[in-house]
């Protein structure tokens, strides 16, 4: 590997690392001031971030990256300044009555320097969002960006470096030898989303160093449909849940399981949501690009496998694509032998697998990898507790999709193949802390009973 490569990695952490030390923990003003300027950065380049991610997808809808890069950051970085001073707050923990009446005390600490990682599907929201947990929590950051996005990366290393001093926090733009490098750094907590592939290998080369990982990952969340459903409402947010970025979306319902006898009616009310939602495919400004043409590709090959395999595919509109806006289509008579039925999809294709009992359609979920994310659409209560007892799933949004992914309040986490840890609101800060607990003991101690020499006290215990 190049070594100066390495070797200028290592001296931007070393020097987060000294800044780190020379503070240890920041101020709340200190973190304030820190989140105000993500906040500044944002809003100022916002008009920039809109382009440049575009012209890295070749067309990304502008209120996409208002909604879910801009927005997503700006309200993160507001929700931590609200909650900081509670947040930083030691909390006081009970004591044990043999051990009164000293004070037990939850102390929350900055890590050091944390690493993030960050795919190309949201490329602003999923670098900064992060990083926002991490400066709350007093830490410092080193950001990577996805190779994929190269203008976002630029400008965010240009937006990052006039508002922040490079020890505080950094990006650096690179190809897969410098992403290789990076998560090879021992940093004090890594936090990497991105593919469950590359997740397996992140998580090997954190290992080395015993580096932390929270691994936000992704897998095929599915959209459990309940005959309690109300079809239309159901089908307009299956195809909002579905087209948003294109498909190109961790959270995206990934597949449908629908009572049989209702498939035919849920595809026909599906194919006009998205009508509605996008009157024409192509020239759409409202519909987002397949980020390269290898994705592209990638997702044509879905569609010639299951075509090949026996799969009937409907397209959403009477259009061809052109470019890379691709024409959503739906898969009917899909079966595991094909490919779209082992991979995230990450795209417009929505497949839709028929269930005669519920069970069976819990059974088909819960034999596959935990998903990130699950959707039940009905108004079964009784059902509903039964589905969310009996799945596991990384969040759930019920009657919609998406969405729980927007709650600051919540944990946002995979489980299983779709990732460890969690972040987001005081969830994140707790991820990027380390929580340590303090005995304050008192001048009279009960402990003393446990001193030699022993006697007769431990015979009681
Ligand atoms: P990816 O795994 O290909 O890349 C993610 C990041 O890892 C990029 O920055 C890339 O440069 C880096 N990387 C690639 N190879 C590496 C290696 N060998 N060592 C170290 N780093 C390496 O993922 P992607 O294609 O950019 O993003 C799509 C995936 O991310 C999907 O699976 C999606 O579900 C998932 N995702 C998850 C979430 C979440 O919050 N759970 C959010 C968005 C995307």
């Amino acid at each position: 590997m190049d070594q100066t490569l390495q070797e200028r990695l290592h001296l931007v952490l070393e020097q987060q690392r000294a800044a780190f030390r020379a503070e240890m923990a920041p101020s709340r003003e200190v973190r304030l001031d820190r989140l105000e300027r993500v906040r500044r950065m944002t809003a100022q380049h916002s008009e920039a971030l809109v382009k440049a991610i575009s012209a890295d997808f070749g067309h990304r809808a502008r209120q996409e990256t208002l909604l879910a890069d801009i927005f997503t950051v700006e309200s993160g970085a507001r929700h931590a300044q609200k909650h900081l001073r509670d947040w930083m707050r030691p909390r006081r923990q009970p004591t044990a009555l043999h051990f009164q009446p000293a004070r037990n005390l939850l102390m929350r600490q900055p890590l050091g320097v944390v690493g993030v990682v960050a795919p190309w599907n949201y490329p602003y929201y999923l670098a900064l969002g992060p990083a926002v947990g991490a400066l709350a929590a007093g830490n410092r950051v080193m950001i990577k960006p996805s190779e994929l996005t190269p203008r976002t990366g630029e400008l965010m290393a240009a937006m990052v470096a006039e508002f922040f001093a490079p020890e505080e926090m950094t990006v650096v733009n690179g190809e897969a030898e410098l992403a290789r490098a990076f998560t090879a750094l021992p940093f004090d907590h890594l936090c990497f989303t991105g593919s469950t592939a590359v997740g397996r290998i992140v998580a090997q080369a954190a290992a080395q160093n015993l580096t932390p990982v929270t691994l936000e990952l992704g897998g095929k969340s599915p959209a459990l449909v309940d005959r309690s459903c109300d079809l239309k409402l159901t089908a307009s947010r299956i195809a909002h849940g579905k087209l948003f970025n294109a498909g190109q979306t961790c959270v995206a319902p990934d597949y449908l399981l629908v009572p049989k006898d209702m498939v035919e009616p849920l595809v026909q009310e599906i194919r006009g949501a998205m009508r509605r939602l996008y009157p024409k495919i192509a020239g759409n400004p409202d519909y987002t690009h397949i980020a390269t043409p290898r994705h592209l590709a990638r997702l044509r090959g879905l569609l010639d496998d299951a075509r090949a395999k026996g799969a009937k595919i409907i397209p959403s509109h009477e259009e061809k694509t052109v470019g890379r806006g691709l024409v959503p289509q739906l898969l009917l008579g899909v079966n595991e032998q094909m490919t779209v039925m082992q991979e995230e999809i990450f795209g417009p294709l929505l497949p839709i697998v028929p269930y005669v009992e519920v069970d069976h359609a819990l059974a088909y979920i819960n034999r596959h990898d935990k998903p990130l994310a699950l959707y039940w659409f009905g108004r079964d209560a009784a059902m509903r507790e039964h589905v969310l007892s009996q799945t596991q799933a990384g969040g759930v949004t019920v009657n919609d999709c998406i969405w729980h992914l927007g709650q600051e309040e919540q944990p946002f986490g995979g489980v299983g193949a779709s990732g460890m840890g969690a972040y987001h609101g005081e969830f994140g800060f707790r991820s990027f802390s380390k929580e340590k607990p303090v005995f304050h003991q008192s001048r009279w101690a009960g402990t003393r009973l446990f001193f030699p020499p022993y006697g007769k006290t431990f015979d009681r215990l």
